[in-house]
Formats: structure tokens, sequence, C-alpha cells
């Protein structure tokens, strides 16, 4: 198959930090797989950022460089894959403006994941109006590319339910597709979009070293993919679990046993750890931390020495190549999904090209 011609898959993050071990077993994990076959298309949602740190641009700017180094890092491959960078595909926001107007704003409002987002960070009742439009605008990143599968963490499933009914609203409304038709048929019945399909990972939520949030950039409770090996053991060390000795019987669903879950890849080793730790067994939470270190840093080790190459100033300039080529490829995708919108919208007057500098 030629590249052009193999099913799509978008995904993308946020630049609010630096990866963390949530975001690999819940999202890059997949990734990489699903590189290998499919076209991918990876975004940084930069304009997202500003939702919640308008005030910090820099910040920002500074993201966006070290997530695509994360991504670099981890074996995401931009000659195989498209990085690209939403405030340089401007057919994303435009589309965002035609999809707000197919979802009610209560429906907006009432996204879970939205609320918990408000609760996790604490934007209380000030958060700017863009905030809430990021989720109508996330429509649009997965839209713009039409792809089959969008690989996320769970908290997000809310959101492509919500992308998933746009796409629906919009074929229906414009293409004359069936509204009872299945979604796996409404390409085919001259729909523009496709209804795409949310995969999970192996990881669904992975919780952060407080034990209760889920592990998130934003929330001081990550163990980040660049972190240093003495800085993996030291945060593990702070998992939280309230027992108090190595006799006493653990729960097996607490945090540190969740890690265990998601790190220690020998499920017979996973089944012992979990057996002696339900008894009590002379087990304590320092050697299962330790265990667990060992683990993780085999799993950074490779990810260190890649990211090595794009240390520094000339790391950057590295990084922004790899954004632009990859941006010029995006932007062919959604601007030949914009035309298809307009001209079902009855908006295709005339064509526009769109050049990079
Ligand atoms: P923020 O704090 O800015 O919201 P985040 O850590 O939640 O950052 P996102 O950029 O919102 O990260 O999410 C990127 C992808 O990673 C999404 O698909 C999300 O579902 C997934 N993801 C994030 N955190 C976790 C986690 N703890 N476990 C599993 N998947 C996760
Ligand atoms: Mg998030």
């Amino acid at each position: 198959m030629t590249p052009e011609s193999r099913p799509r898959v978008l995904t993308g993050d946020t630049p609010t930090g630096r990866l963390h071990l949530g975001h690999y077993v819940g999202s890059i994990e997949r990734r990489l797989e699903l590189q290998e076959e499919y076209d991918c298309y990876f975004l940084i949602a930069n304009m997202h950022a500003f939702t919640t740190r308008a005030e910090r641009s820099e910040e920002i700017r500074r993201d966006t460089l070290e997530i695509v180094k994360d991504w670099l890092s981890t074996g995401i491959d931009p000659e195989r894959s498209t990085v690209t960078l939403q405030t340089e595909v401007p057919a994303i926001a435009e589309l965002s403006w035609f999809f707000a107007m197919l979802i009610p704003f209560n429906r907006v409002m009432r996204n879970p994941t939205l609320k918990t987002e408000i609760d996790a960070k604490g934007l209380g009742d000030s958060y700017p109006f863009g905030f809430p439009m990021y989720a109508v605008g996330q429509c649009a990143d997965i839209l713009a590319f039409r792809p089959e599968f969008v690989p996320v963490g769970e908290d997000q499933v809310a959101h492509i339910e919500m992308c998933r009914e746009v796409a629906r609203r919009f074929d229906v409304l414009y293409c004359s597709v069936n509204p009872k038709a299945d979604d796996a048929d409404f390409e085919k019945l001259g729909g523009v979009f496709p209804i795409p399909k949310a995969l999970v990972g192996r990881v669904a939520r992975l919780p952060g070293i407080d034990g209760i949030q889920k592990m998130s950039k934003s929330l001081g409770n990550a163990v980040f993919l660049s972190d240093s090996a003495a800085e993996v053991r030291k945060k593990l060390n702070k998992i939280f679990t309230g027992r108090q000795s190595p006799t006493e019987p653990g729960d097996i669903h607490n945090a540190l046993m969740q890690f265990v879950d998601a790190f220690v890849r020998d499920p017979n080793r996973v089944a012992e750890l979990k057996d002696r730790y339900a008894r009590g067994d002379n087990l304590g939470d320092g050697h299962i931390k330790q265990e667990l270190g060992e683990h993780i840093n085999a799993l950074l080790d490779p990810m260190r020495e890649r990211r090595a190459k794009y240390e520094g100033k000339a790391g950057d300039d590295l990084v922004i190549d790899i954004i632009k080529a990859g941006t010029r490829r995006a932007n062919e995708q959604a601007e030949r999904t914009l035309w298809m919108a307009k001209e079902a919208m009855g908006l295709g007057f005339f064509r526009r090209g769109l050049r990079l500098e």
C-alpha cells in the first residue's frame, strides 16, 4: 500500500508539560505499534495549551519542543509518521467554528472529562470561554484527518464520543447520510467524515505518585519520560500506600500495585508479587519500589539515548525542521478535508492554496 492509501490514525498531546509514564502506557505504546501499518498523524495541540495558561506563552513554546523530543525519544519516527503543529494547520481552527454550530452548548458543558479537569486543575468558575471550546476544537483536530482510529487514554473517551456525534451530525445534515446508518458505513454512504473509533491503551488510567489522581503532566504527580534514573527512583519512593509493615496484608489494587501491573512485564512475577502482597508475606513497599525502579529505568534507558541527539539549540532546530516537514504533509490532508466539508456545506465557491515559507 502507498502511504496515502493506508488507513489513518490521529492523536496528540497538549504542550502543558513533558510526557510521563501514563502517556507511555496509555497511548504512546499504541502509537508505536500503529505507525508500522497506518498513516499516523501526531498533533501538538499548542493552541489548546493556551486554554489554561494564556499568560505562559514561553512555557508553551518550550513544552512544544519538549513533547516532540519526548515523542522522538520513544521511537516515533518522522519518516513514517507525521508530526504536526496545531497552530499551523488553519483548517483545524476553521472546522472548529463549523463544528461549534453542530453541538449544543449544554452538551459540551455536560462532558464529564471537562468537569473532572475543572476540578482537578482548580479552575473554579473563572476559566476562559476558550476552555470548553477546546473540546469542540478537539473534534476538529481529529476529523481534519478523517482517521479510522484515535489512540487515547480513558479520560479522553468522552471527548471522542462527542467527536463521533459531530461527525454523524455533519454527514446527516450536509451529506444526506441516513441517521440510522451503521457507523462503519457513513463514509461509504457519501459522508465527508468517518465515525472514528477510540483505541484505549494497555493501561487505561495510570495513577500519579500521589496515588489518587490520574498521572497528569500538569498536576505535579508525574514520573516523566525525561527524568533521570535517580529522579525516577526518588519519585517512586513517594507512592503513598498507607501500609505500615511488610507483614501487613496489602491492597492489590492500590497505586503501587497498579504500577506493578503496568511495568513488570512478566505475568508470573506480577502474580507472585500480588499473592505475597495480599498475604503480607514479608514483602515491603520499599522492596517493590526498588524492583519497579529497575523495570522503569530499563524502559527509559533507550529513550535517554535517543533523546541525546536533540539536546540544545541544534536539537531544537532539528525538531523544528521535523515539525515543519510534518505540518506540510498535515496541511495537504486537512485542506483536502476542509474543501470537502465546504463543498458539502454549499461553501465551495473557489479553492485556495496554502504555502509554508
Ligand atoms: P494535562 O494535565 O495537561 O491535561 P495530561 O497528562 O492529562 O495533561 P493530555 O495531553 O491531556 O495529558 O493527554 C494526552 C494523552 O495521554 C491522552 O490520550 C490521554 O488520555 C492520555 N493520558 C494522559 N494521562 C494518562 C494516564 N495517567 N493514564 C493513561 N493515559 C493517559
Ligand atoms: Mg489531560
